[in-house]
């Protein structure tokens, strides 16, 4: 196993384990703020928060911006920040791993054609090392 296939798997595993998807922000009517985040919507009406799983709710700060109502403008694009992060994160495992299957197919080191370095095979080494030196 790969650090790249490892920290994909690990990165599922966290996925899999959390409230099903999608997640989203109550919106008026069911909150005016849209603050607020849910996931695992079992009622039939999107954004309703009544049937879902309560996550998180990003308006638990002091600030207040001049003009806002309640909730200020950071704390609705966090609540969208987290809302949408796991569908991203997934997206973005499913992108990693179609370029890392390219990149392994259009190998040309082993034929001594181009060295490793210049490979693509380069990039996964690259990625490889990003990952262990954010073991660290
Ligand atoms: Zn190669």
């Amino acid at each position: 196993m790969t650090a790249l296939t490892k920290f994909i798997a690990e990165a599922r595993s966290r996925l899999d384990a959390a409230t099903p998807r999608p997640w989203f922000v109550a919106e008026m009517p069911f909150d005016d703020r849209s603050t607020a985040v849910y996931g695992d919507n079992t009622a039939q009406v999107a954004c309703d928060p009544h049937g879902a799983r309560f996550i998180t709710d990003c308006d638990v700060t002091m600030e207040w911006t001049e003009g806002e109502p309640d909730s200020s403008i950071i704390d609705r694009a966090n609540a969208q920040l987290i809302a949408n992060a796991p569908t991203d994160l997934e997206r973005a495992l499913k992108i990693i791993e179609v370029q890392a299957e390219y990149i392994k197919g259009n190998c040309e080191c082993y034929l001594n054609i181009v060295s490793r370095e210049d490979c693509a095979c380069g990039v996964l080494d690259k990625v490889e090392q990003i990952l262990k030196e954010g073991a660290e």
